[in-house]
């Protein structure tokens, strides 16, 4: 019998025999230690990353994009066939509207990630809803016609823009 012999174990690279305890294949160089946590380690970042993937599931998106697509129709529908007079409120409507719709944008690009049409759709909205809050609060205008513009324009955007987060927002679950 052999005193030299010793546990061994083949080298999960290339085979050859090699002492049970080594760190390194004596034929292949293969760090054996290093590989096996290498092995060990991606299924740990999986089951991590799986965690952190459950947020991305835009639920807040779809939450908020079903009832803009509420809001937004009713504003616009209410806008186009109230006979009302008071400019005010239809610019009260129209601040309404736009102070929902900036926090759906920010909410919508924050999540957007990688989806580019969402993203875009999301910053020109910031930037138009922040638009028309200044244009609204700014206006003194007593024109019907003007009010109703700030209303149509924000909604004529924001209704399309929560179509594309909601649809979005359920590809992602
Ligand atoms: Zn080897």
């Amino acid at each position: 019998m052999n005193m030299n012999e010793v546990e061994t174990k083949n080298c999960p690279f290339c085979g050859e025999e090699i002492a049970y305890g080594a760190k390194k294949c004596k034929y292949c160089n293969e760090w054996l230690d290093v590989k096996e946590s290498d092995f060990r380690e991606p299924m740990m970042e999986s089951s991590v990353s799986e965690m952190a993937e459950k947020p991305k599931k835009m639920t807040s998106v779809k939450v908020m994009s079903i009832i803009g697509i509420v809001l937004f129709s009713l504003t616009l529908i209410y806008g186009l066939v109230s006979e009302t007079e008071d400019v005010d409120e239809i610019i009260g409507d129209g601040i309404v509207v736009v102070l929902y719709a900036i926090p759906f944008s920010i909410v919508a690009l924050v999540h957007a990630g990688k989806r580019m049409a969402l993203k875009v759709m999301s910053i020109i909205g910031l930037i138009l809803f922040s638009l028309l809050l200044i244009g609204m609060l700014a206006s003194e205008t007593s024109d019907l016609e003007e009010a109703l513009g700030f209303v149509v324009i924000a909604n004529l955007y924001a209704i399309p823009f929560s179509i594309v987060a909601l649809v979005q927002s359920i590809k992602s679950n």
